[in-house]
């Protein structure tokens, strides 16, 4: 009897260990719909900036891609778009998509449901007020799925829109690594991980204006995630 118990324990323990391995990982979750690229033989890719607005190296990277012409998507944090209000109004006048990144940007695990709702609906409200579509895109801070919270977007039926090429550019010491690492690991239908917020982002910046060309070169066009999404349901 006491065997049979201390292997169900076993078990169960093995169970919750696998079962955070896999909500770590990132390519699993358990509800909901979540994306890290696209399936598609199109050369098209999505750029993709978390936690800002961030003046002036926001500001900065607009100027970039309206160079070149680019639209991009960026997860933007609730309080830093009311800090913000006026970088935020032009991402989403020059044509960017704009996407809920949290208001707080707290890791949401072990949050009671009313506290992640409010983190949800505080920053989807902002970003209506901004003149963003209804449906707004989420991407969890940390990229954090387990349970609770896909559970909650699925009800909200929000995807949450990951990443399949992660540059690391926040940790990067110069743009030739970020720009190395993306040329390598892009395929059609990407999305690009890169950061506008959490500091001084000048490696961003610049590798952002050397990247575009380099793709555009190898026959890439740019595409917001909504975009991105829409060939992936076969939307015109
Ligand atoms: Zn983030």
């Amino acid at each position: 009897m006491m065997t049979s118990f201390a292997l169900l324990l076993l078990a169960l323990l093995l169970l919750g260990f696998g079962f955070k391995k896999l909500a770590e990982t990132s390519k699993f979750q358990l509800f909901g719909e979540m994306v890290t690229q696209v399936n598609t033989e199109e050369k098209v890719v999505a750029l993709t900036y978390d936690d800002g607005p961030n003046p002036p190296y926001t500001n900065r990277l607009m100027e970039v891609l309206e160079q070149f012409g680019v639209k991009a998507t960026f997860f933007v944090i609730g309080h830093l778009v009311e800090e913000h209000s006026q970088t935020a109004k032009d991402l989403q006048l020059q044509g960017h998509e704009l996407g809920n990144h949290s208001y707080s940007h707290r890791r949401l695990v072990s949050t009671p449901k009313a506290v992640i709702a409010d983190e949800i609906h505080q920053t989807d409200q902002l970003l209506q007020k901004l003149g963003s579509p209804s449906i707004i895109h989420f991407r969890a801070p940390y990229g954090y799925k387990r349970i609770r919270l896909p559970w909650m977007l699925a009800q909200l039926k929000k995807i949450n829109v990951l990443w399949n090429v992660d540059p690391r550019d926040y940790q990067a010491e110069s743009a030739d690594a970020v720009v190395e690492h993306v040329l390598e690991q892009v395929k059609p239908g990407s999305i690009v991980l890169l950061h506008d917020g959490g500091g001084d982002r000048s490696v961003t910046v610049e590798a952002t204006a050397r990247l575009i060309p380099h793709l555009q070169q190898r026959g890439y066009r740019f595409q917001t995630v909504s975009e991105l999404l829409a060939l992936q349901a076969g939307l015109p």
